[in-house]
């Protein structure tokens, strides 16, 4: 006989008692433990709403001015995706991709290869957006080692980058600016780059290829987020130094990997901010929006050149193989969510987004403390001259009825591409009224 593990049974629980249990018990992002702000007890979303299981500050319904950090593009509940959703589960969840294959992944790689830029051609699905870059590391360092050129096993990136939490995106991401930096000394040493200016400067590019003169025989490759560098500091660059740094890295002799796990599926403007420029890179990293933030994939693009360069080694395989690689239920979403994209005007949307959010945060320029305000496609940036006070700054936008999440000196927000201008016009009002100087709250 078997004696059952004691537990406290768990039903009916109050708001109150679920944060209790939640500040004992679950970990939050870059959150101390236990925790010391209390999260929004969300109950369910919808469209771009947020319900709250309970009235903060006055509002029981927030629209979601982050997209669930730049994923939910066609909003919560789509009936599209939902229900692409259902259907896969009548088939199978999940199964293994060891051997055995299925038509949602398969539907959802061609789709990939026929709307990221040529030559890309072939796609590793990953888990999760940082284990997307651990796999372009991963083929890049795999790819110098099988054509006899082991030594190149370092990455090149600039600085105000994020690529991710795991250990060795973390190396790639801004040594000063974000967390990572506590890591100084374990993490793998790589080659900084300054962060590239917002107007194209032939004197940065000159920089970039001095570096890569310089270290060319150690570096595998080049690493960047394309046009905007997100959660390192939301700054924006000239498309030209995409073009610069394809031509700098062919010369050079290292392949170049762009992620536009942020980036992807029309949040720029273009489809992929590369198509700002018309490059191309070797290895291409996607994620966030891949599913319409419905559950977690990403993948990993590279072309046929990589992929036979690899496979010409002494180990011509690529040895990784996530347990949950080409996820059904994801991959279905994923499907649903490109179709939503592709079939509907998202190039119209990005464009009413962008022309609301460049009028509705004008005013912020006038406000003391505003630093600057830089919109591009559906991404509105707030940059203050001074940290955001974050608990005076995300209440204050609730209190407006929109959630945004600051960092640093940021204030932002990406909204879901189905928002309507009265929707914006609230986001734009909440950013602008979180970004006006007040009392601090504790
Ligand atoms: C979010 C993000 C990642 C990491 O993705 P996760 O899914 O959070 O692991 C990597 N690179 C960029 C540019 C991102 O925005």
């Amino acid at each position: 006989m078997t004696t059952p593990v004691p537990r406290t049974p768990l039903a009916p629980l109050d708001p109150g008692q679920l944060l209790d249990l939640d500040r004992d018990h679950v970990w939050h992002p870059y959150a101390p433990m236990p925790g010391t702000t209390r999260p929004l007890l969300v109950e369910s979303a919808a469209g771009v709403r947020l319900t709250l299981a309970e009235p903060v500050h006055g509002r029981s319904e927030l629209i979601d001015g982050m997209s669930s950090w730049w994923a939910a593009v066609h909003g919560y509940a789509h009936p599209v995706i939902d229900a692409a959703i259902r259907d896969q589960l009548g088939r199978m969840s999940h199964v293994m991709f060891g051997g055995l294959t299925h038509e949602p992944a398969i539907r959802l790689a061609r789709t990939l290869v026929e709307i990221t830029p040529e030559p890309l051609r072939h796609v590793f699905f990953a888990d999760s957006g940082s284990v997307s870059v651990e796999v372009a590391m991963k083929m890049c360092l795999q790819y110098w080692r099988s054509r006899g050129r082991g030594a190149k096993r370092r990455l090149l990136t600039w600085r105000g980058g994020y690529h991710g939490d795991t250990w060795h995106p973390m190396s790639v991401c801004d040594p000063e600016g974000g967390m990572h930096q506590l890591w100084e000394g374990a993490l793998a040493e790589q080659v900084f780059a300054d962060a590239p200016p917002r107007e194209f400067e032939p004197a940065y590019v000159e920089h970039l290829d001095e570096l890569l003169s310089r270290h060319a025989d150690e570096v595998a490759a080049v690493i960047v987020e394309p046009i905007v560098q997100n959660a390192g500091g939301m700054r924006f660059h000239s498309p030209r130094y995409l073009s610069a740094l394809r031509e700098l890295t062919t010369k050079h002799d290292v392949l170049l990997v762009f992620d536009e796990i942020a980036t992807g599926f029309g949040r720029t403007g273009e489809l992929f901010a590369a198509d700002h420029a018309g490059v191309s890179p070797d290895v291409l990293c996607v994620g966030k929006a891949l599913t319409g933030g419905y559950l977690t994939m990403a993948a990993t693009l590279c072309t046929e050149r990589v992929a036979a360069g690899i496979a010409s080694g002494d180990v011509p395989v690529l040895a990784h193989g996530p347990t949950f690689m080409g996820n059904p239920l994801a991959a279905a979403a994923a499907n649903a969510s490109l179709g939503l994209l592709l079939d509907g005007d998202w190039r119209a949307d990005v464009k009413r987004i962008e022309s609301h959010l460049t009028t509705g945060l004008a005013p912020a320029r006038t406000l003391p403390g505003v630093r600057d305000v830089r919109v591009l496609g559906a991404i509105g940036v707030i940059q203050l001259d001074h940290e955001v006070h974050i608990p005076t700054a995300t209440r204050t936008a609730i209190e407006h009825g929109v959630w945004l999440r600051p960092f640093r000196d940021l204030i932002y927000t990406m909204p879901p591409y189905i928002s309507t201008t009265a929707d914006l016009t609230q986001i734009t009002t909440a950013a602008i009224a979180a970004a006006t100087p007040t009392q601090p709250i504790t």
